[in-house]
């Protein structure tokens, strides 16, 4: 194994916290230039959502996603995760949408959401007589949006510029081995690279000395001194867990305050004894989405109750990877949206979890005729769940909403650069940053190259 357990000195150069795609992508840039790097995380693994568990014998999946954002070439093959072992399975659903029109939809949407909050996002409503940019290339772009986005990603529909939750990263494809594979490939890197990575151990708080974030304390007792700090998680769990908030300027409590969550996701992982036979072979390939209506589950989940037709994506995953199932069996997961973290009437208790299950088991049936029948274990996962096992703010993987007001440039401080934050030496990259939509890794390069910038004169 590449990781170690223990930090071997108590000052470096920059201390990642988290050892996710972007803390690994960011230690491995910043050691690669001769930086001393610590990566920190409380987990026993590397890889934070890039895991692949074992959930029943001889069955694996992918427990918090199966595929992310696709990792920006640049970045791929300038840490060669592919000769370590980051092998993309072959997948029919590669992102045809070029980025420059991706980029023209963005920058239309928020200016629409400027010049009034309260007008409805580009493709909700175009207005006829100021076709933008012409109707046909509007119904091509939506098209091609909707088919790279997953549908139980959700956003406040009255909210302007709701759109732009259709823009976030096109999908990766599946990672051979599920996507612990990833995370393995990036930690070699990071490792092979220079920087250490200590594994069980949380960072329980940021400190600060003249207004300058300087040391990381640790659950074990100790301090790690570090010139730059470079926090994976998001921001609530950055800022409002990690320091105490009467250190923190009122704005920056204010603005984090205001800071809108995403609706939550759940996850069925479900072993089938038998390779269902329905669609034919080259949609089981194919992700299923079920039609549902995503203003009234956006809906539902704010009043904290799980739509009785969520939003839903249903993959076969095995038959794309067939290494994640015995022979003649299968791999199925079933992803929800619109899943609240608390619902209204107290957590989630074993009776709501099999409601949930029974909801999932039956959207599954549906989608795949004849898989009930052959279903010989699952395992469900909740916000709650996600949130206790990567340390994520009500489990939300997307670290907040993606609407104008926290998109690009207001990701999440507007009067901050790229991933530098209002406190000085302390880095944000992870999803709540300004990359963290758009591609997998890049937040955490882009902090790393702000950190060499600042720290070597590098540009
Ligand atoms: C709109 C949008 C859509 C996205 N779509 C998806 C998607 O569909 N699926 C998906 O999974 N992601 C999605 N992402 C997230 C995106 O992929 C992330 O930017 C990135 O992949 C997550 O990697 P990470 O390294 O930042 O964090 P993670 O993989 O979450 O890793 C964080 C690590 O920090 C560790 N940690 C937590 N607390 C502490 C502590 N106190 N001390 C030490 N370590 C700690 C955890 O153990 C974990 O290993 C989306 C993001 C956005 C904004």
């Amino acid at each position: 194994m590449p990781e170690r357990r223990g930090l071997k000195h108590l000052r470096y150069d920059v201390c990642i916290i988290g050892a996710g795609a972007d803390g690994l992508a960011a230690a491995a840039h910043l050691a690669a230039h001769g930086l001393t790097v610590m990566v920190v995380d409380g987990a026993a693994a590397t890889g934070g959502r890039c895991v692949t568990a074992e959930f029943a014998p001889g069955f694996f999946a992918s427990p918090f996603a199966d595929e992310l954002p696709a990792i920006p070439p640049e970045i791929f093959f300038g840490l060669d995760l592919a000769r370590r072992g980051a092998i993309l399975a072959p997948c029919e659903r590669l992102s045809s949408f070029a980025d420059p029109l991706r980029m023209a939809v963005i920058a239309r949407v928020l200016a629409d959401a400027s010049c009034n909050p309260h007008k409805p996002g580009v493709f909700a409503r175009t207005p006829a007589e100021e076709p933008y940019p012409g109707e046909a290339w509007a119904s091509r772009a939506r098209a091609e949006i909707e088919s790279t986005v997953a549908p139980e990603a959700l956003c406040d529909p009255e909210l302007g510029g709701s759109a732009l939750t259709l823009l976030q990263g096109a999908p990766g494809g599946l990672v051979a081995g599920g996507l612990g594979a990833l995370g393995q490939a990036l930690a070699r890197a990071a490792s092979e690279a220079g920087a250490e990575i200590s594994l069980g151990l949380e960072v329980t708080d940021i400190r600060q000395r003249r207004g300058r974030a300087v040391a990381v304390g640790l659950s074990d007792g100790r301090e790690c001194e570090a010139r730059a700090i470079l926090s994976t998680l998001d921001l609530k769990r950055t800022f409002l867990s990690l320091f105490a908030w009467n250190e923190l300027p009122k704005p920056l409590v204010e603005r984090i305050g205001t800071f809108r969550p995403a609706p939550g996701i759940a996850r069925l992982l479900v072993a089938l004894s038998a390779v269902p036979q329905k669609p034919d072979v080259a949609q089981l390939r194919r992700p299923i989405v079920l039609a549902a209506d995503p203003e009234r589950a956006y809906h539902a989940w704010k009043s904290g109750v799980v739509s009785e037709r969520p939003p839903v994506t249903i993959r076969l995953v095995s038959a794309v990877d067939p290494s994640l199932a015995p022979d003649g069996a299968a791999v199925a997961t079933v992803t929800l949206g619109g899943i609240p973290h608390r619902p209204f009437d107290g957590p989630w208790t074993h009776d709501k979890r099999s409601k949930l299950e029974t909801l999932a088991l039956a959207l599954l049936e549906e989608a795949l005729p004849g898989t009930a029948s052959s279903v010989t274990a699952s395992e469900l996962i909740v916000p709650p769940d996600i949130e206790n096992r990567l340390g994520l703010t009500d489990g939300d993987l997307m670290g907040g909403e993606l609407s104008a007001a926290q998109m690009l440039g207001f990701r999440p401080f507007v009067q901050c650069r790229g991933t530098r934050t209002p406190v000085v030496g302390l880095y944000l990259a992870g999803p709540s940053s300004t990359l963290g939509p758009l591609a997998t890794c890049a937040s955490g390069w882009a902090a790393a190259t702000a950190i060499l910038c600042d720290l070597k004169g590098q540009p």
